[in-house]
C-alpha cells in the first residue's frame, strides 16, 4: 500500500514510519532524511537547502516534485511506500497527484496525526539521534537504556538537528499551519483520509496505523 503520513513537525510521523518500515516492508520516503543528506554533501545545492531548512521555510516545489518523481523510479518502492513529510503545499499535492497518475499508481491511505500544537516545541526541540545509525532518542520521553550509549548500536556520539532549536520550530509550525494544513481538507474530499491520535504513546499510534493498513480503522 502507498501511504501519505501527514502532520506537523514533532507529531511522531517520521517515528510511525520507521516503524512500519521494519515491520512492513514499506520504504519510508522522508524528504527531510533526503534533504539533509543533500545538505551533508556542502555542494552549492546543499548550501541554499540549508539555509531554507535552517529558516524553518520550505524548498521549491519544483525542486521537491522533481526528488520525489526520480525516487518514485526506483524499484524499491514498488512494495508500497510511505510519503513522510511530502506532499506540503497543494501544488506539491496536485504534483503528486499527477505523477501518480502518470506512474499508473495510486495512494492507498492518507493518515492524518493529529496533536496538541503547544506539546510539540517540546517534543521537537529534545530530539536527538544516533550519529552512527540514526536510531532517535528524546531527551525527556526516550532516553538510550544506558546514557551516552545509542541501544541500537552502541554507538556513543549523538546529533541534533540545526533546525530542532525552539527558536526555528515556531517558524516550521507556522509554516504546517499556512501551506501544509490546507491538505487536510484536501484529502478529506478524496475520501482517503484517516486520522490517528498523535498525542497518544507510540505503541498505541502503530496500533491505529496498523488497523488503517489492514482496512478496518473509522475514517
Ligand atoms: P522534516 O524532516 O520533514 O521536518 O523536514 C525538515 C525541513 O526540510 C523542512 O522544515 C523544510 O525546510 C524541508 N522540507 C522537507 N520536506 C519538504 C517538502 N515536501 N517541501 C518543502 N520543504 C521540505
Amino acid at each position: 500500500m502507498n501511504l501519505i503520513f501527514l502532520g506537523p513537525p514533532g507529531c511522531g510521523k517520521g517515528t510511525q514510519a520507521e516503524i512500519l518500515e521494519r515491520n512492513h516492508g514499506l520504504v519510508q520516503l522522508s524528504t527531510g532524511a533526503m534533504l539533509r543528506e543533500a545538505t551533508a554533501t556542502g555542494s552549492e545545492f546543499g548550501l541554499k537547502v540549508k539555509a531554507i531548512m535552517d529558516a524553518g521555510q520550505l524548498v521549491p516545489d519544483d525542486v521537491m516534485l522533481k526528488i520525489i518523481d526520480e525516487r518514485l523510479d526506483q524499484p524499491d518502492t514498488a512494495k508500497g511506500f510511505i510519503l513522510d513529510g511530502f506532499p506540503r503545499t497543494l501544488v506539491q499535492a496536485e504534483g503528486l497527484d499527477e505523477m501518480l497518475a502518470r506512474k499508473q499508481r495510486a495512494l492507498g491511505a492518507v493518515v492524518a496525526f493529529d496533536v496538541d500544537e503547544s506539546a510539540l516545541v517540546e517534543r521537537i526541540s529534545g530530539r536527538f539521534t544516533c550519529a552512527k545509525c540514526g536510531a532517535g532518542y528524546h531527551d525527556k520521553f526516550r532516553q538510550p537504556s544506558k546514557e551516552g550509549v545509542c541501544d541500537a548500536c552502541g554507538s556513543t556520539e549523538f546529533t541534533r538537528r540545526s533546525d530542532d532549536r525552539p527558536e526555528n520550530v515556531k517558524a516550521r509550525l507556522d509554516v504546517y499551519a499556512k501551506q501544509t494544513a490546507p491538505l487536510l481538507p484536501y484529502y478529506t474530499k478524496k475520501g482517503i483520509i484517516h486520522h490517528v491520535d498523535g498525542m497518544a504513546d507510540v505503541d498505541t499510534v502503530t496500533r491505529s496505523v496498523r488497523a488503517i493498513l489492514n482496512g478496518s480503522a473509522d475514517s
